[in-house]
């Protein structure tokens, strides 16, 4: 089985709770090491003064390609809020080997609840799981409860959680050679 190791990329200033989260729980999901390098910075270039918004796809160009896609992958987090094409706002996005999130849209405040750390990191873990899908070739999938299905709204990110239905987990490790992650203790 391949290793896999995803590196993760912090994009201007960052909650450091969310970062130290990733390390932690991304392992739960796929048999990967997680690394965090050092902060990027966000470039001007990508950011729409009359939305408030960075453009999704310009901050994604703006990550390192891992050589070798099959085995490594970047994850840029970022905290500012994101659009991309006809989509007023994105939770995230990814190309092949390349994932990006925002954290902008997955605290409970911005909905007007309470601050909760435990809903805030399990719609971190869930976007970046997702972005991590598309990334290794995952598409979207129907299925409501798995991470591949597509948020349209924050409750979707809610229901669905991190995990992979077995049909993702399958064509994962039949693709990619993901291994299931170590049974959780
Ligand atoms: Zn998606
Ligand atoms: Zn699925």
């Amino acid at each position: 089985m391949k290793s896999q190791r995803i590196t993760v990329i912090p994009l201007g200033r960052v909650d450091p709770a969310p970062l130290a989260w990733l390390r932690e729980d991304i392992p739960g999901i796929f048999r990967a090491g997680v690394e965090k390098s050092a902060a990027m910075p966000l470039s001007k270039r990508h950011f729409y003064p009359e939305r408030d918004q960075y453009l999704a796809d310009g901050v994604l160009s703006e990550l390192p390609s891992p050589p070798d896609t099959t085995t490594e992958l970047s994850l840029g987090i970022t905290g500012v809020d994101l659009f991309s094409g006809r989509m007023d706002c994105v939770f995230g996005i990814a190309c092949t080997g390349k994932a990006l999130i925002s954290t902008f849209r997955l605290r409970p405040e911005l909905y007007g609840g309470a601050p909760n750390l435990k809903v805030y990191r399990w719609r971190v873990l869930t976007e970046a799981v997702h972005e991590l899908g598309h990334a290794l070739g995952l598409s979207h999938c129907e299925y409501p409860g798995c991470a591949m299905y597509f948020s349209n709204w924050i409750g979707d990110t809610d229901r669905k959680g991190p995990e992979f239905c077995y049909r993702c987990r399958r064509w994962l490790e039949r693709v990619v050679g993901e291994d299931s992650p170590p049974a959780k203790k």
